[in-house]
């Protein structure tokens, strides 16, 4: 295939996309005006952007934007903070703030996220200070022909009884090859629960903020959790995590955040809360950018002869789209070709490497304004059959199309 054929298979998906785009404009514009509604019913100004310094008494930006974001997303009460490392911490401090010894987690939706297995303790308690460790016992229920399996679920109550705390579901697929929960689907699991126990219900909420109308909360969770360089800090948050949910889970969460007692009264901005106020306005329509080019991504190549999740004409609830190679070259060569067309970093070769918190060597493209953010554009994947890449961000289309073309011509033509 030569550079005229894929131009032209690019002109062919953008007219098989078209339909589709309208539907993701209507999604970003549903969401920018509650997020419009909210700012204004919070009265966001400029004197909240400057911040505070030492302990952070009485920051009035960062208590608005805490406000801001349990409204947008349908909470009681959340927390934002950009000293909050990643999206992994978020989540360890979510679990910890809940979890007590002897209490039970219980994933409901396959094995957690790769970083989050040393956070449980999955290899049993070792010392270093895991839920495993604090005699947190954790069990799981798997996907059944990709479907949620409520029989299970139902067991494991049983089973357990009252020692369930939580309720983990994971909205979007990680680095597994299973599917991506829609908010319906996480509200029936929500209702669920809720009918048979007193457990908490908490979403791992990573990649999927703004892809639909609604959030977790709004159908019941009772807690949800993201890191702002994903969708929620569209782009702008230089890092930062968020903990959103009803009243007491969100207290209790913030207890582990600083110190039982203190929760949300601290917590210097240090000027940051300009972007994070920024950020989040621009979220949905940057969260569309990127959806826009994963289903372009898809489309391309589908039509290249890979297998694809989500199809190009597949609703999606997070920005994640899988490409699977079948063999490591593939992937690397990919994860090369998406690095190589970035603005930054461009002339950057990724290899793969053992991350840290990661069981299996990892290729990383990000060629990113802001160091491993996957808002933007970023490609990577586990050194493991079937090699598959997880493609996710995009600030823009524009410049999301142009990498995905110079990724399938790379592909091609060391093929
Ligand atoms: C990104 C992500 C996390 C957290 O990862 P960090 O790299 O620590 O931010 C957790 N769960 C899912 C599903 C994710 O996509």
């Amino acid at each position: 295939m030569d550079l005229e054929m894929l131009n032209r298979l690019a002109s062919e998906a953008e007219l098989a996309l078209a339909p589709i785009f309208k539907e993701l404009e209507e999604i970003s514009y549903k969401n920018t005006q509650r997020i419009l509604h909210y700012y204004k019913e919070n009265r966001v100004s400029d004197t909240m952007f400057s911040g505070t310094t030492g302990y952070g008494y009485d920051d009035v930006g960062r208590d608005a934007l805490d406000k801001v974001y349990a409204d947008v997303f349908g909470a009681e009460s959340a927390f934002v903070r950009h000293t909050i490392p990643n999206g992994t911490t978020a989540l360890t401090i979510g679990l910890f703030g809940l979890l007590r010894p002897g209490d039970v987690m219980l994933s409901v939706t396959n094995q957690p996220y790769d970083t989050l297995c040393e956070v449980i303790g999955l290899n049993g308690a070792n010392g270093d200070g895991s839920l495993a460790d604090f005699g947190v016992e954790y069990d799981q229920v798997d996907f059944k022909n990709n479907q949620i399996d409520f029989d299970s679920i139902e067991n494991k109550l049983n089973k357990h009884g009252d020692r369930v705390k939580v309720v983990f579901v994971q909205r979007s697929k990680g680095y597994l090859n299973r599917p991506t929960l829609t908010i319906d689907q996480i509200g029936e699991i929500c209702d669920f629960v809720h009918q048979r126990s007193k457990a908490y219900v908490v979403v791992d909420n990573c990649y999927g903020e703004f892809c639909e109308d609604r959030e977790p909360c709004h159908v019941g969770a009772d807690m949800i959790i993201g890191s702002l360089i994903k969708n929620p800090g569209g782009g702008i948050a230089e890092s930062g995590g968020y903990i959103a949910g009803t009243k007491r889970a969100v207290e209790l969460a913030s207890y582990r955040l600083t110190s039982v007692g203190t929760g949300c009264e601290v917590g210097a901005t240090l000027g940051q809360n300009r972007n994070l106020f920024k950020g989040f306005f621009l979220a949905p329509h940057i969260v569309m950018q990127a959806k826009k080019t994963a289903h372009f991504a898809s489309y391309i190549f589908e039509r290249l002869g890979f297998d694809v999740s989500p199809k190009y004409n597949e609703f999606r609830s997070d920005i994640i789209q899988t490409i699977k190679f079948g063999y490591p070259e593939g992937l690397i060569k990919f994860c090369q070709g998406i690095q190589g067309a970035s603005p930054v970093d461009s002339y950057v070769t990724p290899m793969p490497w053992a991350m840290p918190g990661y069981q299996d060597e990892v290729i990383m493209a990000a060629g990113a304004f802001t160091q491993g953010s996957s808002i933007e554009l970023s490609a990577d994947g586990p050194i493991r059959p079937p090699y598959t890449a997880f493609l996710q961000g995009g600030l823009t289309y524009e410049s999301g199309k142009l990498a995905i073309l110079a990724s399938a011509e790379k592909l091609l033509e060391e093929k």
